[in-house]
């Protein structure tokens, strides 16, 4: 994925802290971690088809972010007729680092954001961006 923009699709996941987690993850990858080599775009504009959601999955590596099993995120991109590069269960990151329990939804917590920073920067280092961060561990 080195040299590609990465899509990085989390699920809507309104209401679940993994969700939130994930959605929480892209924004750092695309602010922080690895601004100009990650974007995303919207669960819903692949949903309906939007001609431009569709080619951006298309044509990129996709990493999708799921807060549970129902895997939406990833389920949307192969429904737009692409298989994600990388698709990624949020509690698979929790299961490594139980101590980190979300204490909310919307206001996840030290320990919630602590996986924030964990999630985000295992992937940076997946998507190759030059900066990375410390807290490292298997998504
Ligand atoms: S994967 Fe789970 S948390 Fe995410 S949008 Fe679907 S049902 Fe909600």
């Amino acid at each position: 994925m080195a040299n590609k923009t990465t899509v990085v699709l989390p699920c809507s996941g309104i209401g679940k802290p993994y969700g939130e987690i994930g959605r929480q993850s892209t924004y750092t990858l695309m602010e922080d971690l690895c601004p100009g080599k990650v974007t995303t775009t919207c669960l819903a504009k692949l949903m309906i088809g939007d001609p431009d959601a569709v080619e951006l999955v298309k044509n990129n590596p996709v990493i999708t972010l799921d807060g549970c099993a129902q895997d939406c995120a990833r389920k949307n991109v192969e429904s737009a007729g692409k298989k994600p590069d990388r698709a990624v269960r949020v509690i698979n990151t929790f299961k490594h680092h139980r101590d980190l329990k979300p204490t909310g939804i919307l206001d996840l917590g030290e320990p919630g954001r602590k996986l924030v920073e964990i999630l985000a920067s295992d992937l940076a280092l997946e998507i190759d961006c030059p900066a990375k961060k410390e807290g490292s561990a298997d998504a």
